[in-house]
């Protein structure tokens, strides 16, 4: 087994690390330290949206950190009220200076906001951004089933990602198999269920913790790797930034896999997409 991040290949050849650091909810005036943290504990994947307001920070700790861009994969997210043409080539813009890059590895349609009735409109403003190679890869987040297959009726490009909230307790499996089924990988936000849930304490994930002499956390990165998710779980602190990376190592058996996928029960943790608009 090798300790190196696993990349999985994207519907258009590009690659991801499948797993990452996420920033929700890290204040921008923490974000370069917590970034600067998140990379040297190794993670060279970050995942911010211009709603978190921390896209200097995320690209004040890129610059300072020194590693070549080539290195990173950095992902940014179009906010719904600048969603249309005009407007998502704007807000890209601006999302690109505040990270101070050339390019972005990945820019997501963050929410369908299916009420304004504009994420055709934006998704066709993002095949031009792609065409410019400003963004290498594009895709959405939070689509259901019935966004999807609109997107893929109406527009050329099929995303290279869905990011939904998946979670051992809440995971998506109709969305989540369309996905698959048209070349659309999944990313798993929330992974940890946002501490909403008590995961970490359900039996089955207790048990293959003690088994593997890992954490409750470490096992359900680890369920999400095995599933073939790539996850960004967010800390601002460097001992778990470090505990969530340390799941390279070990391999859960199938039947722990299946114990731990058999806990969907709850539903989502967080918004319905098709009320955040
Ligand atoms: P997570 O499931 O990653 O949970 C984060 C919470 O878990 C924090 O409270 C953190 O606390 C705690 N935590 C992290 N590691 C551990 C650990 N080892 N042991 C115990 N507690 C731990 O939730 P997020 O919502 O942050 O999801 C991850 C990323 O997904 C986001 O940061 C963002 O990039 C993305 N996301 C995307 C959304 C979308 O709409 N597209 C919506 C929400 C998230 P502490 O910081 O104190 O360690």
């Amino acid at each position: 087994m090798t300790n190196t991040v696993p990349t999985l290949t994207l519907n258009d050849g590009h690659t991801i690390p499948q797993l990452g650091f996420g920033v929700f909810k890290v204040e921008p005036t923490e974000t370069t330290r917590i970034v600067t943290d998140a990379l040297s504990v190794g993670y060279r994947h970050i995942d911010t949206a211009a709603i978190y307001g921390n896209e200097q920070g995320v690209g004040d700790a890129l610059a300072a950190s020194g590693i070549d861009r080539s290195e990173l994969f950095v992902t940014t997210k179009l906010w719904n009220d600048r969603q249309g043409t005009q407007s998502a080539f704007d807000a890209f813009d601006e999302s690109l200076e505040k990270l101070g890059l050339d390019y972005v590895d990945l820019y997501l349609i963050h929410w369908p906001a299916p009420a304004n009735d504009r994420y055709i409109e934006s998704w066709k403003a993002l095949e031009q951004i792609h065409d410019s190679g400003r963004a290498r890869s594009i895709g959405v987040s939070n689509f259901l089933v019935p966004h999807l297959s609109r997107l893929l009726a109406e527009t050329d490009v099929v995303p290279v990602v869905n990011q939904i909230e998946l979670h051992p307790a809440h995971q998506q499996p109709e969305v989540t198999e369309y996905a698959r089924r048209h070349g659309i990988a999944i990313e798993a936000w929330g992974p940890l269920g946002q501490g909403k849930y008590p995961l970490f304490d359900e039996t089955v994930v207790a048990v293959a913790a003690e088994a593997h002499g890992k954490s409750p956390a470490q096992v359900i990165i680890r369920w999400h790797l095995q599933m073939g998710n790539i996850v960004f779980p967010k800390s601002n602190n460097r001992s778990r930034m470090a505990e969530n990376f340390d799941v390279l190592d070990f391999e859960l058996s199938k039947s722990e896999v299946a114990a731990i996928s058999a806990l969907e029960r709850v539903g989502r943790v967080s918004a319905h997409p098709n009320e955040v608009n």
